[in-house]
């Protein structure tokens, strides 16, 4: 059993570092990618924590990418390699603009007059702290009446308070792992609701694009089978995994969606170019 999809509290998972490779180790998983967005952070951690034994740990990202003006997941592997420096530095670069963002909302809403302050929000947020975590916390200090509310008077799109958030291109994304020394991994592809997802695939990999989610709690068999379909059809290698989030996200399980281990072996290959 292996899983390249999860998450610590070093993002917007419930398990710090330790606990999800204790729990690995406890499903006795052969293989666990910690893959927090934008940041190395959970898996130093963890690997720093390492018993040997029979898990892999694999050091992993999901970069927060845009494709047109939708938000699009990028998963990296670091298998051979430790990423360059300046990739390190980039995603550095990354999370600040998401702070400085975050800091732009702030100011809008205290114009609007619901104030709330950098720190109450970044304890809710973590390492991640967004759109979502501002929704709750204005729901808590009574500026909107739920979460829904808060979005649509201050957060969605149009709204008073929004700021686009700066992100790379899915093919910036793409190239800066490449780069870097990493394979990429489409994440749950289902989620982009693309018009023509071969096409779509197509020019990701022309750029690319080493590999496709196709087993993730988010997709159907169906779903599963027309990605790994056009997989094969692109010449992309198959990954997959839980995205495991804890009591962040209860209905999923470490491990419990089912990937080959020639998965990884598949990427491990890429890697070595
Ligand atoms: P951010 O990365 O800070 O822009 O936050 C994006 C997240 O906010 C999405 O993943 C959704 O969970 C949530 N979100 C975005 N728009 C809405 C909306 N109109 N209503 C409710 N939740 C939303
Ligand atoms: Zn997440
Ligand atoms: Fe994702
Ligand atoms: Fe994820």
């Amino acid at each position: 059993m292996i899983d390249l999809h999860a998450h610590t509290t070093c993002s917007d998972g419930s398990l710090a570092p330790e606990q999800l490779l204790r729990a690995a180790e406890a499903l006795r998983l052969q293989a666990l990618a910690i893959t927090d967005h934008d940041t190395f952070q959970g898996y130093e951690q963890a690997a720093a924590l390492r018993r040997d034994g029979a898990l892999a740990l694999i050091q992993g990202i999901e970069l927060s990418c845009k494709l047109g003006r939708r938000s699009a997941h990028l998963l990296g592997y670091f298998l051979c390699r430790r990423p360059a420096k300046q990739f390190e530095q980039w995603l550095e670069a990354q999370r600040l603009h998401r702070r400085q963002r975050n800091l732009q909302m702030l100011e809008r809403l205290r114009h609007l007059g619901a104030d709330i302050a950098l720190e109450e929000v970044e304890a809710a947020g973590r390492g991640l702290t967004g759109r979502p975590h501002f929704a709750r916390l204005l729901v808590a200090k009574g500026f909107a009446q739920s979460y829904d509310e808060a979005f649509h008077r201050y957060l969605s799109e149009g709204a008073p308070a929004y700021v686009e958030r700066e992100a790379p291109t899915l093919e910036e994304g793409i190239e800066r792992i490449r780069q870097a020394g990493g394979v990429t991994s489409l994440a749950h592809p289902i989620r982009l609701r693309a018009a023509d997802e071969a096409s779509l695939f197509r020019s990701l990999a022309d750029r690319g694009l080493d590999a496709i989610e196709v087993f993730h709690p988010d997709h159907t068999p169906a779903d599963s089978a027309r990605y790994l379909e056009l997989a094969r059809k692109l010449g992309l290698a198959v990954t997959g995994g839980s995205d495991f989030h804890g009591e962040a996200k209860p209905t999923v399980q470490l491990g419990s969606v089912p990937v080959h281990n020639e998965c990884l072996e598949e990427l491990r290959r890429l890697g070595r170019r």
